[in-house]
């Protein structure tokens, strides 16, 4: 996309012109001094592995990512590249400029070369490093900085696409993909530059991403929950990442109005088909402020789904699911500059059908892998838009497991989980962020 003149931008500012939207010392969501390590095991694709779920869950968990041919097959080069993640630095540094704003320029043009959109620099807090790989073993791995990537997983297809058909796994892929490619030559790089690095990416990492994303300045928490949305390309992205010792000048968190926007809108909520994000407030969830979607209706949903590969259906949705157009960055800017706009602009989306599958860009087969065999799948999810569903339901269907409960990195065994619980947790997480943030007068 071309948003103006690029012959004076320079390399490492990018495409997009993140550097004129507001930065902020700290996030826009409250995070506490007392934010928990999670084991891998803690995760809810790794608990439908280990039958958390129920039985369903755990037979198409396996099965889910490589349901369709294009799936399985963009999983494939994703999966050998993990050998590529970790490696020895050389013995010796190579001569660099010893500012860290010079190397920090120079990494992020790197990583715009190799196709990168966003890139954004932070320091790492302990609690994004996860506590115990999924073998169960401590990860003891401490870099400093990370590198995040923002990868798009593209406007075009997702036009055509309902978010939760046929190819809604392929358009995760490409992006986990790319992000991957990027992120283990980049790390490569720097090892030969003789520093640590190593590769985090959706097959494997050791690191939370969304943290990282967010204080790496490259969008705010959204009604979404457990995404990151990025003002130029809205949710629709996949983040990978690079951890260094190499010293970099970091970047600060941005404010682009958005708790106010999502706080207005509900679209992702009214639209998600398994009915898991919040319509209510946000809450705090082990030390963070957070709309804290139903994780376990979105996993369950996305890994059992009979009509598609996967979902993606809130991304698709929001109206910062956008290409850049000249009114589409009209509206970027009256929502972030006028406040009073957001209402209208909200209402708008719909009015403009923002939303509906657009049949010119449907350009994928539909096609399923069953029994190691390619068949046309029995049903195809054919959403448009549902204006008429109600968005007052609070946060009455959603349930949260604390932090406390999740299962640890030594269980081995089933840890169901106790939906009842989660839905009593939720209303005492909401009371628990008021009383946060009375205490802290924000
Ligand atoms: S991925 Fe699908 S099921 Fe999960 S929150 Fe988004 S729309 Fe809902
Ligand atoms: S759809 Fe609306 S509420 Fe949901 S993330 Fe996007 S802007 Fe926020």
């Amino acid at each position: 996309m071309r948003i103006f003149s690029r012959k004076k931008r320079p390399m490492h500012l990018g495409k997009f012109p993140l550097e004129k939207i507001k930065r902020v010392d700290k996030p826009t969501t409250l995070i506490t001094d007392d934010v928990k390590q999670v084991p891998k095991r803690a995760g809810f694709f790794f608990r439908a592995f280990y039958g958390d779920l129920g039985d369903t869950a755990k037979r198409e968990v396996k099965r889910f990512i490589t349901k369709t041919p294009l799936n399985a097959a963009m999983g494939h080069t994703h999966w050998n590249e993990v050998p590529l993640h970790r490696g020895e630095p050389a013995a010796e540094k190579a001569p660099l400029p010893d500012d860290p704003e010079e190397m920090s320029k120079h990494i992020k043009s790197l990583c715009y070369f190799l196709d990168a959109d966003m890139v954004g620099i932070c320091e790492i807090p302990e609690y994004a490093w996860y506590s115990h790989d999924d073998k169960g073993e401590p990860i003891t791995t401490r870099h400093k900085y990370a590198i995040v990537l923002v990868i798009d997983q593209g406007w075009e297809t997702m036009e055509g696409s309902s978010g939760d058909d046929w190819i809604s796994g392929a358009q995760s892929y490409r992006a986990y993909l790319k992000g991957s490619t990027n992120a283990v030559i980049t790390a490569d790089y720097i090892r030969r530059l003789g520093y640590e690095a190593q590769a985090h990416s959706n097959a494997d990492g050791d690191v939370l991403q969304i943290p990282l994303m967010l204080l790496a300045g490259l969008g705010e928490l959204s009604r979404i929950g457990e995404l990151i949305l990025n003002p130029f390309i809205g949710p629709r992205h996949k983040p990978a990442v690079i951890t260094t010792d190499l010293p970099l000048a970091v970047d600060k968190p941005i404010d682009f109005g958005l708790q106010d926007f999502c706080n207005k809108c509900k679209k992702c909520a009214r639209e998600c088909p398994a009915q898991a994000i919040p319509f209510g407030d946000k809450v705090l969830y082990n030390g963070y402020e957070i709309w804290k979607p139903d994780v376990e209706k979105c996993t369950k949903y996305r890994t059992t789904n009979p009509k598609g590969s996967s979902c993606g259906r809130c991304m698709k949705m929001c109206p910062f699911n956008k290409e850049g157009l000249m009114m589409h960055r009209l509206a970027l800017w009256s929502a972030i500059k006028l406040p009073f706009t957001r209402r209208f602009l909200i209402w708008l989306d719909d009015a403009l059908k923002y939303g509906r599958r657009n049949p010119i860009k449907k350009w994928w087969l539909d096609l399923e892998i069953v029994n190691k065999r390619v068949v046309v799948p029995k049903n195809v999810s054919e959403r448009d838009v549902h204006l008429e569903r109600p968005t007052d339901l609070g946060n009455s269907k959603v349930a949260t497991y604390p932090w406390e409960k999740l299962p640890t990195a030594d269980d081995k065994e089933t840890v169901p989980v106790d939906r009842k619980e989660g839905l009593k947790h939720t209303a005492e997480a909401e009371e628990m962020l008021r009383k946060a943030k009375e205490m802290l007068r924000v």
